[in-house]
């Protein structure tokens, strides 16, 4: 039988940066376990790549730029770099959401993020091909931009065994030994793996796991989103921000040789690997040639959907289940969990070790118990 201090169930980006930042704050007992045959298979592997710090939850707002820092100054000791294209952002408005675009940008000023409105000729002399798009002017973030992911969760895992953590793969979790609402094992395809803490980082899988633990039943639910790639395009720079369309939900950044580009579609779908759906192609095509005309007729290449896991009130699930002791939520990090990873880490890593939290408004508390 195998033991850990602490067993974090799923390895993608939000187990990877939890074992990575407990590791860093002196815990030396940690596992990972993923069902899959290799860490970021799911979520954490099929994202749009972009740090993007401007939203309007402004608790989500301080996570994501102190994991966007970061990213931006990977540590020292990393032993790979990651990439990080800082580009920057636009996030473009009309009407309405021109006006919720302006207060999120004078909160986050105010938080410190170096951020400015830009008019409708700027964005436009910045990137070209917004020419006939409809937009009145847009949020310019010149801080964000696009991290390498698979690096980054890469160097998480790498960081986190350096200093004791271990990794098995193929390990699903299929139950948990619970004694007087305590956890005390995990129960894998692998057997039984007696803990003190189980770390409930399973991605779109959370709410299952949380009921094989018996821990609280929270409103969470997988949100599929598709990702289009297009063919080659002569006229992309590759130093273009990523630009993202926020009146009509639409959005683009270069992948060179050509563009990556989301319609921001949203169904509820059970956890898995999404099938794709037609109607999303369809929608982008809708979206293009309204809003954005100038790349109505880009031919898309490749394409594929991922899983944005959203608690009901799309806040972030990260604390301590109120009906199991030892058993932490670290999920529903829905669109933000790339930019935000290392800040999600680095709570989960304080939490576990008992070390002060000022506030924590993830906690999954606010749902009772
Ligand atoms: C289309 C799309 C675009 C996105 N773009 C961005 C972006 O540009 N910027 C940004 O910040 N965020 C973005 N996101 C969000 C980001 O990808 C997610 O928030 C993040 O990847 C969630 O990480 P996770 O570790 O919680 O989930 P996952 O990556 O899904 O990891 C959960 C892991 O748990 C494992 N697991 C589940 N159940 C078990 C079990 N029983 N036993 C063992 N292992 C288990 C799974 O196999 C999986 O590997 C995007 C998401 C999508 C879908």
């Amino acid at each position: 039988m195998d033991s850990a201090e602490h067993v974090i169930i799923g390895a993608g980006l939000a187990g990877a940066a939890t074992a990575c930042r407990l590791t860093e704050a002196g815990a030396d007992s940690v596992l990972v376990v993923e069902q899959e045959d290799a860490p970021g298979i799911h979520s954490s592997g099929r994202n749009a790549a972009m740090i993007r710090q401007l939203v309007s939850d402004p608790e989500i707002a301080a996570l994501g730029r102190e994991g966007a820092a970061f990213v931006r100054r990977i540590p020292p000791d990393w032993d790979e770099p990651v990439q990080f294209d800082a580009n920057g952002s636009l996030l473009l408005g009309l009407g309405p959401a021109a006006e919720s675009l302006r207060r999120d940008l004078a909160e986050a000023r105010r938080a410190g993020l170096e951020a400015e409105w830009r008019a409708a000729e700027q964005c436009l002399a910045q990137v070209p091909v917004l020419e006939g798009a409809e937009f009145e002017g847009g949020v310019w973030c010149p801080t964000d931009g696009v991290v390498d992911v698979a690096a980054l969760l890469q160097g998480y895992l790498r960081e986190a065994r350096k200093r004791g953590a271990r990794l098995l793969t193929r390990c699903a979790v299929e139950g948990f030994d619970v004694r007087n609402r305590r956890v005390e094992g995990v129960r894998t395809s692998q057997g039984l793996i007696r803990c003190k803490t189980a770390i409930n980082a399973a991605g779109a899988w959370a709410g299952e796991v949380a009921r094989r633990a018996g821990a609280a039943d929270l409103p969470l639910a997988p949100y599929r989103r598709h990702i289009f790639v297009s063919g080659p395009l002569d006229w992309v720079r590759r130093d273009w921000p990523f630009v993202w369309d926020v009146a009509h939900e639409v959005y683009f950044r270069p992948e060179p040789p050509g563009l990556l580009l989301s319609p921001c579609d949203e169904a509820i779908v059970p956890p898995g690997m999404p099938a794709e759906d037609s109607a999303a192609v369809e929608l982008l095509g809708q979206k293009l040639e309204r809003h954005l005309p100038r790349l109505a007729d880009i031919t898309i290449s490749r394409s594929w959907a991922g899983l944005r896991t959203l608690a009901s009130d799309h806040k972030f699930v990260i604390g301590w289940d109120r009906v199991v002791e030892g058993f932490l939520w670290v999920a529903a990090l829905g669109g933000h969990g790339v930019t935000t990873s290392a800040a999600v880490g680095s709570l989960a890593a304080r939490l576990l070790l008992g070390r002060r939290v000022e506030k924590n408004p993830f906690d999954p508390a606010r749902y009772g118990s």
